[in-house]
């Protein structure tokens, strides 16, 4: 099975249509998810180079990339407050090392589950108003500080 060019390689946006940049971090950066289903939903993109899971990185890249996700863990847990944190390193669209940071609630749509069981189409989506989702980056970055 062959695979597109890498979109986390090909450019280097500070926003996408599904994703706003919150920051860069030692060795990976922050983005806040468009889509708030989850409140504060983020993902960690590993940066430098292209690989494709933490078995491919060295031990310095290894030691800041977890360190970078300790961090984006506090943040989201400091912004946010949710009653438990996912973290989830799938590689199954995007094969360029990733983690997404998914807050969780005991009223969110899948609570004590998974919130990928169903195709990505299915997933319920919330969008919010500009200003509403550049806030929740602002407490991310906040919390980062
Ligand atoms: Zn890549």
């Amino acid at each position: 099975m062959t695979h597109p060019p890498c979109p986390f390689c090909a450019a280097d946006p500070d926003e996408t249509d599904e994703w706003l940049l919150v920051t860069r971090l030692a060795q990976s950066k922050l983005w806040l998810s468009k889509n708030q289903t989850y409140r504060g939903h983020c993902s960690l993109v590993f940066l430098g180079r292209h690989v494709e899971r933490l078995d491919d990185l060295d031990g310095s890249e290894f030691q800041r990339f977890v360190v970078d996700l300790r961090s984006s863990l506090q943040a989201v847990r400091h912004a946010f407050a949710p009653d438990h944190v996912n973290v989830e390193m799938l590689g199954n669209v995007v094969r360029h090392l990733h983690a997404h940071v998914i807050p969780r609630y005991q009223d969110d749509p899948r609570w004590g589950q998974a919130i990928w069981m169903t195709d990505a189409s299915q997933m319920p989506v919330t969008k919010l108003p500009r200003a509403e989702l550049e806030a929740r980056v602002a407490q991310l970055r906040a919390a980062l500080a």
